[in-house]
């Protein structure tokens, strides 16, 4: 199947072109032409499989036509979890919206920064992504009206609801007119997602694509046994060995990712945290300057694990294992992602095993393992001193 077979506009076919979209993935297949017929959609997929795009393209498509909102009255609404996300998804918006031959601006709008640059580029917009949080501060400071949204997309709805948005998004559902398209995604089918499923889709079409786990195949996994004191003379022989320039690295705790990261800048290395502990501004920075591969080495904790999307990050490396083995999972799908393969390494200290052995069973994929000797000798005397 091809994208002109899904009745998109040339214009929209040439920006395909341009991003090197070749052909549409499954959920893309499924979604874009339901989109366009206006349907409501439950897409059970995972970030990796295209659901941004899915979305996104037959939604700029859908706005032909309809007037250039009447001022602060958007008419696409999208809700995600995350601040990171809705930077993401926005910037999909833009990148897709500079082909239309209309104008269909967007907006992030999130909490953790200055309310009131959000406030005067809410101008026109069209579509708005939003964390629920903000989205409320800006309803109840009158910057915007939902009156005229007639599409609404929840995306990692599962999460939202994890991370207890319930109330606050049945707030926001107040504001919106009945008569709306409703287009949820969610990484997986829980009872809170039938329920949300229930009362707000009607007649949906559901697309469910395998689970992120069976792809984990792509990704080229390798342990090490490490000393505690072998960490960071190993971290620094890999990066420098493999010729790594971009790695996502994860630490299990706020602290070890800011002392990974002083570690690496005395080494030369060139790298940044990236944890809740930092201001919106400082996750912003480092998340644009490591995406756009002007940052060689991104330090995070799990905060990162999921959602974000990096496009062909070669490497992971997990410093310190995450306690849920499902954590790991998505960590290592950073990388490996779409069609593209990508390279794991995980650091495993005796006292790891057992957790480890936990993660693997878990994952279903048993880990190639570089023993402690072997890294012993990898590590040069003069790693070993810094
Ligand atoms: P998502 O699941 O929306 O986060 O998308 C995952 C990644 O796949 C993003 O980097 C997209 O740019 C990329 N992508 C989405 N659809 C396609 C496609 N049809 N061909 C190539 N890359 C794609």
């Amino acid at each position: 199947m091809s994208f002109s077979s899904l009745e998109l506009p040339k214009y929209v076919l040439k920006s395909l072109e341009r991003e090197n979209y070749q052909k549409p993935y499954p959920i893309q297949e499924m979604a874009i032409p339901a989109v366009l017929q206006k349907k409501d959609i439950l897409g059970i997929a995972q970030t990796g499989s295209g659901k941004t795009a899915s979305y996104v393209l037959p939604i700029l498509v859908n706005l032909e036509g309809i007037e250039t909102p009447s001022d602060r009255h958007p008419s696409t609404l999208v809700l995600v979890p995350t601040r990171e996300l809705a930077i993401q998804v926005a910037d999909v918006f833009k990148k897709f919206a500079e082909a239309m031959p209309y104008r269909c601006k967007s907006l992030a709008v999130y909490g953790g920064v200055s309310v009131d640059g959000q406030m005067q580029n809410m101008r026109n917009v069209s579509i708005l992504v939003a964390t629920p949080g903000r989205l409320l501060d800006l309803l109840d400071s009158n910057a915007v009206q939902l009156s005229a949204v007639n599409t609404l997309v929840l995306d990692e709805a599962d999460k939202m609801l994890n991370l207890g948005f319930k109330e606050e998004m049945d707030e926001i559902l107040s504001f919106l007119p009945e008569k709306r398209q409703n287009l949820l995604f969610s990484a997986t089918l829980s009872p809170h997602i039938e329920n949300v499923r229930s009362v707000l889709l009607n007649d949906p079409l559901v697309i469910q694509i395998e689970k992120k786990e069976q792809s984990i195949e792509l990704i080229n996994q390798t342990a090490y046994s490490v000393k505690l004191e072998q960490k960071g003379p190993l971290l620094r022989h890999l990066i420098k060995e493999k010729k790594m320039q971009q790695v996502l690295i994860f630490t299990s705790t706020v602290h070890q990712a800011n002392v990974v990261t002083q570690k690496l800048n005395q080494n030369n290395i060139d790298a940044e945290a990236i944890h809740g502990k930092q201001t919106q501004r400082e996750r912003t920075a480092a998340l644009k300057d490591f995406k756009n591969g002007h940052l060689r080495v991104l330090v995070a904790t799990d905060l990162l694990s999921r959602g974000i999307d990096i496009q062909s990050l070669p490497f992971v490396i997990n410093y310190q294992l995450p306690r849920s083995p499902k954590d790991f999972v998505h960590r290592i799908g950073r990388t490996g992602r779409a069609d593209n393969s990508g390279e794991a390494l995980t650091f495993v200290t005796e006292e790891d095993e057992h957790h480890f052995k936990v993660i693997q069973k878990k994952m279903k994929k048993f880990v190639d393992r570089i023993e402690n000797e072997e890294v012993t000798n990898m590590i040069s005397h003069k790693y070993q001193k810094k």
